[in-house]
Order: structure tokens, then sequence, then C-alpha cells
């Protein structure tokens, strides 16, 4: 007889991850970096090879410091996590339980669902208003718990930090979690992050080096927030969860900052060539301050199905709850090439130039 998981799990949906493509430069379903980690990176790592046999630093110190430095805040208000999806389940496990209840966005990043119905708590999902957070109405939702995702994760929409600190004022929710994941590509990250000054006492910011710095599979990301929030989730999160790799190539990555310079303005520029792109064939495309763009189709299927002749992988709509919709991850110069061509041709004018290769 099979065994029996508790009750709850029967309303988490499985998660669907982005498919892989058959060709290299066509995958765009996972807002991988379509330029990678610096090239300081692999170096970090073999320097590590002869300490794999010790257990790593359980907080990361040299990551956290570094962090501090970045952000100009103390160490102790930062938590390095195994991916930012590790924050999700340890926020919702220690803040959730029975009872409790948990707002976010309809659609939004899927994690902090799945993970609500883990910690028995309950979910109000606010419909989104033209592709936007509707923060005024999530607001009035009585949650213990907010997850924010700005920019927003699959629209790419982003809204003012001002309307996120509103929120944060009128909201009865005890703790906000404000996902961050994706603001290094905001034309204005200023304009958009709580970082460095802007961080209540109830609210956490989660932040990634999946993305920007390309570390997509060494799994580390962090959190900015109240050192006894913090205390908290150390008393329960699994304490070598950051590897060594992970840690010697953050700290390698970070330390890179004309790296990410550069990531941030070849996917900035190659974003509005794929938004041209697409409407020059006739496609409603969602403004975009993320590394991806929406796009709505009328047949999401047969769009899908025509990319992935080509080689290449996008994430349909249907497994981010939003039918009819494709989410394109901003590609390569080769991954760009294979768009136009399976688009047919006449944008071919547009490319996406290399990004500058920075010294190692
Ligand atoms: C990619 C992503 C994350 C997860 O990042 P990891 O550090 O790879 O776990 C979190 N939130 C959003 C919205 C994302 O898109």
């Amino acid at each position: 007889m099979t065994v029996r998981a508790r009750a709850e799990l029967d309303r988490i949906a499985p998660y669907v991850p982005g498919s892989r493509a058959c060709l290299p430069g066509g995958e765009l379903a996972s807002n991988e970096s379509p330029v990678g980690p610096s090239p300081t990176v692999g170096p970090a790592i073999t320097r590590i090879l002869g300490s794999v046999g010790r257990y790593p630093d359980p907080l990361a110190d040299e990551v956290r410091e570094t962090l501090a430095d970045l952000h100009h805040v103390h160490s102790d208000q930062i938590l390095v996590s195994n991916g930012a999806d590790e924050l999700i389940y340890l926020l919702l496990w220690a803040f959730g339980g029975a009872g409790s209840g948990v707002v976010t966005a309809d659609p939004s990043y899927r994690l902090p669902e799945i993970c609500a119905y883990l910690a028995s708590a309950e979910v109000v999902k606010v419909p989104l208003i033209d592709w936007r957070l509707d923060l005024r109405a999530m607001a009035l939702v009585d949650a213990d718990i907010a997850y924010i995702c700005n920019p927003h994760n699959p629209t790419g929409t982003a809204l003012d930090s001002a309307a996120v600190e509103v929120f944060v004022e009128a909201t009865k929710a005890k703790l906000v979690i404000v996902d961050e994941a994706y603001v290094d590509f905001a034309d204005h990250p200023e304009d958009i992050s709580l970082l460095p000054g802007k961080v209540a006492e109830k609210v956490v910011v989660l932040r990634t080096l999946s993305k920007v710095y390309g570390l997509a599979g060494l799994r580390i990301g962090y959190l900015v927030g109240d050192p006894a929030l913090i205390a908290t989730l150390r008393k329960i999160r699994p304490p070598f969860s950051v590897n060594v790799a992970a840690q010697a190539a953050a700290v390698a990555a970070l330390g890179d900052q004309e790296h990410r310079n550069s990531v941030r303005a070849y996917v900035k520029e190659c974003r509005t060539r794929l938004t041209d792109l697409l409407r020059s064939h006739g496609y409603r495309v969602v403004a975009s301050q993320a590394s991806f763009v929406l796009v709505e189709t009328d047949d999401s299927a047969t769009f899908v199905a025509r990319l992935a002749e080509a080689g290449v992988a996008v994430r349909r709509g249907e497994d981010l709850n939003m039918p009819g919709t494709v989410r394109i991850t901003v590609p390569s110069p080769k991954g760009f090439q294979m768009l136009v061509d399976a688009l047919d041709g006449d944008g071919a004018t547009s490319s996406c130039e290399s990004p500058r290769k920075s010294a190692v």
C-alpha cells in the first residue's frame, strides 16, 4: 500500500519546471542568464576542490560581509541560503501555520503558494490589473503574510518602492516578503528596490545570485531583514544548506561588478530588441523590467510548437496560470538569431550584440 502523505499536500499541484531546449542557445524557459557567470567563478570553484571534504561555513560569513558592503547594511541583517527558494520555504514554515493566511497575486511566482499549503496556511490570490500587482486590493486582504514579487514574475511589470512602502503601511500582514529576484534588470533599480534604506521591521527582501550573476546551478540567494527574524529562521534552517562551491562562486561573482553591469546592460538592450521583434510580428508584448518578456498569443500551443521546432524552449502560459501567453527569457545573441529564424526571417535585420567580455 502506498504511504499516505498529509492531506494538506493534496492541494498542491506539481510544480512544472521549464522544459529543456534541444539546441544550445534555445534555453529560454527558465530565466537563466544569457551570458553566464563572471569568468572569475570557474577559478574560484577550482580553488576550493581541496576543501570539499569539510562542511561549509554555516552562515557563509565571507558572502555575508561582501553583501553587507554592497547593500550598505549590517551583516546581521543578511541570511544566505540555498537559493531564494529556500528562504520562501523557511519563511512560510516559520511564520505560517494552521489558521494563518497568505496573500499573493494571481498569477505570481508559485513557490509561496506551495509553501503556504505545506505550512497548512490558507492562500488568497488577488488578480493582477493590466499585468500589474493590485497592491490596493492585496492590502485589504486579512492575511498574516504577504508575498510581493517586484519586478513581477511572470509579467515583468514593476512598481515603485514608494507604492510598496504604502502597501507595507496599509496591510495588516505581520510579515511582508518582497521578492526582488529581477530588480537588477530594471531600468532604474534604485526606484524599485527597498534596499538599502526602506526595509521596515516586518519586511524581508529576497535576492538571488541565479539571475544577473548567472549562478542558478549552484543555488545561492539571500535575504535582507531584521536580525531577530533571521535568528528565528536560523533555528530551523538546514545548517549547511549553502555548499562550499556556491559560497566561493558567490564571493567571486559579487566581486566582479563589472561583469554584473555588463550583463545588466546586455539584458536591457536585448529585451528591447526582443520586444520590438515580437511586436513586429504582430504579437502583444507586456513592457518588461525583468530578464524575460510575456507575449500574448491567439494560439500559444502553435507558437510554442513553432519555436520548439527551431530548438527554442519557452515557458507556456498554461503552466503559469496565464493561458494564451508565453514567457520568453531574454536570449543570448545565438538564441536571438534562433528566434528570428523561427519567427520567419523578416525581423532578421535586428540582432543582439554580444556583451562585452570583462577581464578575468
Ligand atoms: C528565479 C526566482 C527565484 C528563485 O531563485 P533561486 O535563488 O534560484 O532559488 C525566486 N523568486 C522569483 C520570482 C524567481 O523568478
